[in-house]
């Protein structure tokens, strides 16, 4: 075993973070509607005004953080390195600018740091949502973090 990565476990039930831009919310809630009965088995959450949509026009219990622009994508990122969300569909916009790019790509950034699925687009949440995975746990390597800090509070 590589003392280098830690392996980490998510659960057959997924924490879900849902976030979308507002031209892109509309899209993001047919999609919920359309998986429904596969997210309704998961842990939903998602940025406050995207959360608050799909609840509304879906039934699907999601709770809200703050809104995006607000801190929301941060809370989200800082749920990912406690551990607490492990699932995200984010479908950003890829034509508009946005005031919280900044924390966009930082959420894009932890995600890949701690190596969670996160779809930016329908087609991908498409292939992650009907992945086998999705009924079972799935171990992944994310990097050993203490032993990271240890080294260099040791070297530097
Ligand atoms: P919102 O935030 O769900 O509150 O609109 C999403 C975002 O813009 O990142």
């Amino acid at each position: 075993m590589n003392p280098d990565y830690i392996t980490f476990t998510i659960d057959e039930k997924k924490n879900i973070a849902l976030i979308a831009h507002d031209n892109e919310k509309a899209k993001l809630i047919e999609w919920c509607k359309e998986n429904k009965e596969i997210l309704k088995h998961h842990n939903l959450c998602g940025t406050g005004t995207t959360a608050r949509m799909i609840s509304d026009q879906t039934g699907l219990t999601v709770k809200a953080y703050n809104s995006g622009p607000l801190g929301g994508d941060q809370q989200i990122g800082a749920k990912i390195v406690e551990g607490r969300i492990d699932f995200v569909v984010f479908f950003s916009d890829p034509l508009t600018a946005q005031p919280h790019d900044p924390d966009v790509k930082a959420l894009m950034r932890i995600s890949q740091v701690y190596d969670i699925p996160m779809a930016i687009n329908k087609a991908t949440a498409d292939f992650m949502i009907q992945s086998k995975y999705m009924t079972s746990t799935y171990d992944h390597e994310v990097i050993n973090f203490r032993k990271n800090v240890q080294e260099r509070a040791e070297t530097l």
